[in-house]
């Protein structure tokens, strides 16, 4: 059985999976986040807090990508690991395998095994969080991608600024990947700020413009139209491509039920297929994604599950 981490720019959190399975949370602590050396003392302490048992191997998942040939991590929030070999380095410490897996990759294999779209051999979860992100299972595996990148459906510069049927052009919006009109910049929290401001000129932060949109506001309805609209459209042609028989949905808005039933119904007209249950659903595991996900890695596998 695996020690599991879930490791962020704040804080990692550990834990380890009870003989039913069931992810127990053990450990927090803050990140060092400038220190190379004091993050893995950190790791190893946290390992051996385990019970010997739970010492199998350790499964990580992480903010970032690993390349899967080189180990090296592509990490924004953690300095110190800028292009470093975590699994490497650790393995080198505490003497069991050490897998390393992004964190949407686990989101989509704790949802695949332990949720949302338990029993489904192709998952597509998404996160929309501040930006959007995602991390596919395929036939029952997490698929690493090519440098370690796949299921970033949230970059490319798809977006339709007239999108829900606007006659106003709103602008493109400059992305953190260096790009301009990526969904990324329209699609989470943050996106639907940007949009809400370049159509109406206001401030307003997403829980209040959510809240705005239930309670009927013209302004705020215009923003989540075309906010859902832009996501049902990029996110069709990724269901059409991949074939998912679900697509939970974590992150930040994971808890907006409606949000994710509009863009569910707005999906569904799109797509080749004829679903007749909601494709798009709310996460069942989302503050403990990466933990939960993270158990169901298997060490010494370029991806995936046993
Ligand atoms: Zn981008």
């Amino acid at each position: 059985m695996p020690v599991c981490f879930d490791i962020g720019g704040t804080n990692i959190r550990s834990g380890w999976p009870d003989q039913d399975g069931i992810v127990q949370i053990a450990g927090k602590r803050p990140t060092p986040g400038d220190s190379l050396d004091g993050f893995l003392t950190a790791m190893v302490e946290m390992v051996q807090e385990a019970p010997a048992a739970q010492r199998d191997y350790v499964a990580i998942s992480i903010a970032g990508f690993a390349d899967p040939k080189t180990g090296a991590l592509t990490i924004a929030n953690i300095p110190c690991l800028k292009g470093e070999n975590l699994s490497g380095l650790l393995e080198a410490r505490v003497n069991v395998p050490v897998i390393v897996a992004n964190d949407a990759d686990c989101l989509a294999l704790a949802e695949a095994y332990a949720g949302a779209a338990k029993g489904a051999q192709n998952v597509f979860a998404i996160v929309l969080g501040t930006g959007v992100g995602g991390g596919m299972v395929i036939n029952g595996d997490i698929v690493t991608g090519f440098g370690g990148i796949s299921g970033e459906w949230g970059h490319g510069p798809v977006v339709d600024p007239t999108a829900g049927g606007m006659v106003e052009h709103m602008g493109y919006f400059q992305c953190g990947c260096g790009q301009k009109g990526c969904l990324d910049t329209v699609g989470g929290a943050r996106g639907m700020e940007n949009v809400h401001k370049a159509l109406h000129q206001a401030e307003l932060g997403a829980e209040d413009i959510l809240n705005a949109w239930r309670q009927g506001d013209a302004a705020a309805t215009r923003t989540i139209e075309a906010c859902t609209e832009m996501v049902a459209r990029v996110l069709s042609t990724f269901v059409n491509a991949l074939g998912p028989e679900s697509v939970p949905v974590g992150g930040g808005l994971a808890h907006a039920n409606d949000l994710i039933a509009e863009i569910d119904r707005r999906v569904r007209t799109m797509v080749l297929n004829t679903y007749d249950h909601p494709l798009v659903v709310p996460a069942h595991h989302v503050k403990n994604a990466g933990l939960v996900g993270a158990a169901y890695l298997r060490p010494n596998q370029m991806r995936g599950v046993a």
